[in-house]
């Protein structure tokens, strides 16, 4: 079939819905803040006139300031367009062999499709009746391990403990350790960077940083992994970050003080919303992310209560995969928000 035969064909990753119009939107795990103060004043003093040049592709500022925040050398770190960039990056540069990289049947539905698109080997180990991971799964010769702590979309977090076991059983794979969520719940992986040299630790400045439009991740690693991430880099594309970004990202990183009472009011917010999903007869795991991964009461489909909040302009998130079609993935707003969302399941849930 000519060139049809020579074309890259995948089946690819599904974004949540990003409506036009003004909804509540619980579907995407974005942060219900703004970013800190900080990054406008920083953006609203940029010298517009550079937009002529090309941005610093060492992004140096950015990744000074990620160094000094984390008490690491800018060599360990690297930087990409969303932790998107980067472990789509990670998977293209450490899991090139032929043996297969390891990943939970139910996490972060883009792993597989980089392994598919860069065509890696994969296989999924199952998570437990209660979605926790069992590290033994992850000791038996491998291409790599990719672990989303906290996971996603449960927002189960695993012990550190757990973490190190894997990390310690892989001394000959690359393990990827995916802590987008980390700021909401869990124990960060970071201080093993410099116990293990096979191990990358991950982390995105959409969520706890309130910045999931200007597309910011970066990874931790040994100076040795992180120049084989950024052989790779200008190997594809030296230009990653733009301009405003590299600079809103360093602010970012500069106000502690902001962060903390964002992360905390989002904790506040979590602990409430799991009091009236207890209320309206929900299930769900206690939750170490901003979000809640909940199972309607007896005799409620997911999937009829995602329409029905639609109806209603509040966009939530629904799997319609194994294991997890009977759940619904909320993101944690604004208490308002959240108010406005206990009232429309309340009206649904009666409404029979
Ligand atoms: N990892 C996990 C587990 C996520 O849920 C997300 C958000 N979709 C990402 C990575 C990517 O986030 P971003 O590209 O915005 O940094």
């Amino acid at each position: 079939m000519g060139f049809e035969d020579n074309i890259r064909k995948v089946t690819p990753y599904t974004p949540g819905e990003q409506p036009k119009k003004k909804v509540i939107k619980l579907n995407t795990n974005e942060c219900p803040y703004p970013p800190s103060p900080g990054v406008f004043d920083t953006l609203n003093g940029l010298d517009w006139e550079k937009l002529r040049l090309y941005p610093d592709p060492v992004m140096s500022d950015l990744l000074d300031s990620i160094a000094e925040h984390y008490k690491v050398k800018p060599s360990e770190v690297f930087a990409g367009v969303g932790s998107d960039d980067v472990l789509s990056m990670c998977f293209l540069t450490f899991f090139a062999g032929d043996k297969p990289v390891f990943f939970p049947d139910i996490t972060y539905s883009f792993y597989d499709v980089w392994a598919e698109v860069y065509r890696i080997p994969y296989e999924t180990k199952k998570l437990n009746d209660d979605f926790r991971i069992n590290a033994g799964d992850y000791y038996a010769d491998n291409g790599g391990v990719v672990i989303a702590n906290p996971n996603a979309p449960t927002g189960i977090g695993e012990s550190l403990g757990l973490i190190e076991d894997i990390i310690s059983h892989n001394e000959d794979s690359v393990v990827i350790v995916d802590e987008a969520y980390i700021d909401f719940g869990a124990e960060s992986a970071l201080p093993l960077i410099r116990k293990y040299d096979n191990l990358i630790v991950v982390r995105t400045m959409s969520k706890s940083r309130a910045m999931a439009g200007m597309r910011i991740g970066y990874c931790f690693g040994s100076e040795r992994l992180i120049k084989y991430l950024n052989d790779v880099k200008y190997s594809v594309n030296s230009y990653t970050l733009n301009y405003p970004s590299i600079a809103a990202g360093t602010a970012a990183m500069k106000d502690e003080e902001y962060f903390n009472d964002v992360v905390n009011r989002i904790k506040a917010t979590r602990e409430r919303t799991e009091k009236e999903f207890s209320k309206l007869g929900f299930s769900y795991y206690p939750s170490d992310t901003n979000f809640l991964f909940a199972k309607p009461p007896e005799g409620h489909e997911a999937s009829e209560i995602f329409e029905r909040l639609k109806e209603k302009g509040i966009y939530v998130r629904y799997f319609k995969k194994d294991r997890i079609s009977d759940r619904l993935r909320i993101t944690i707003g604004t208490d308002e928000e959240m108010d406005c969302l206990f009232k429309a399941l309340r009206e649904i849930l009666e409404d029979r």
